[in-house]
């Protein structure tokens, strides 16, 4: 490589490294094999639940369903709040469904994991700034995602790595240990990689997803006479979507 390949290259680097600055000032010189998007950001779960429920209105029972009972033409829906005879049931119960599922006879292929996300403050310096999502699968933190929250005064952060290492924890089991490790492990990332945040964790939270066991971000139905069962991963976004789809008859 001749001295004028050598100085392109290093110009090249210190492009991106400004680009990268501009996008996501709070990182580290990241190279250049991570990807950021400078237009993604965290769904606003909690609003967009609220206006899909809003939606439905009185129609909208809140109700642990107990049990489901198929028919040839209907399905008994046995619930904490009555009794349903209904032409149809679609069941989407997220970590659930392959426990409701086995009860009519199916057995699905759905793993559960469990992620660890933990949020940390932005630095005053930029604390309100727009700041990119990033999606790091370098080294031994395979898979990291990282994304603003609370606009920009915070940013989340989950390991692809810890997931093996939270594998045991059940959202159903009371008095675990807490995932000390898998904390300090992500804080530990944030210090190397993300040095523009606070390290210490403003909040940490631990989700259960389940995902086919086929492929990541798959997912399917399954028929039982008037009942369809719905499973998958990464769904949040498709779902009013796929809601109405697998509502109409
Ligand atoms: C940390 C994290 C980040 C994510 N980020 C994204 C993202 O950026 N984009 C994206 O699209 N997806 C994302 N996801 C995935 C997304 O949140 C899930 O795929 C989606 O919420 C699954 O929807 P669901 O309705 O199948 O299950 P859930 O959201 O788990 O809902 C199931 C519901 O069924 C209820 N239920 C269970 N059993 C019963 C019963 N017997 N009777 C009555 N109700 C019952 C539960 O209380 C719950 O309300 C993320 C997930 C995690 C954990």
């Amino acid at each position: 490589m001749g001295p004028h390949a050598h100085s392109g290259k290093r110009r090249g680097m210190q492009r991106d490294h400004y680009d990268q600055r501009r996008a996501l000032p709070v990182a580290a010189p990241l190279g250049e094999t991570v990807l950021l998007d400078v237009r993604g950001g965290a769904i606003r779960a909690d609003r967009a639940v609220a206006a899909l429920a809003g939606a439905l209105g009185h129609r909208l029972v809140a109700a642990e369903v107990v049990s489901l009972h198929p028919g040839r033409d209907d399905v008994t829906v046995a619930t904490s709040e009555g009794v349903w005879l209904a032409r149809r049931a679609v069941v989407c119960a997220g970590v659930d469904t392959a426990r409701i599922a086995r009860g009519i006879g199916l057995e699905l292929p759905i793993e559960t994991g469990c992620q660890l996300r933990a949020t940390y403050a932005v630095g005053e310096a930029v604390a309100g700034a727009r700041l990119a999502c990033l999606l790091d699968r370098r080294g031994p933190d395979a898979s990291s995602y990282a994304a603003p929250c609370d606009d920009g005064r915070l940013y989340t952060v989950g390991l692809g790595s810890s997931e093996g290492e939270l594998r045991s924890l059940r959202p159903t089991v009371a008095a675990q240990a807490p995932p000390r490790v898998a904390i300090q492990r992500t804080s530990q990332y944030v210090a190397r990689v993300l040095p523009g945040l606070d390290p210490d964790p403003a909040d940490v939270r631990l989700r259960w997803p389940a995902k086919l066991a086929s492929t990541e971000d798959a997912f399917a139905t399954w028929e039982q006479g008037p009942v369809t069962v719905f499973a998958g991963h990464n769904l949040f976004k498709f779902a009013p979507l796929l809601g109405a789809q697998l509502a109409s008859p």
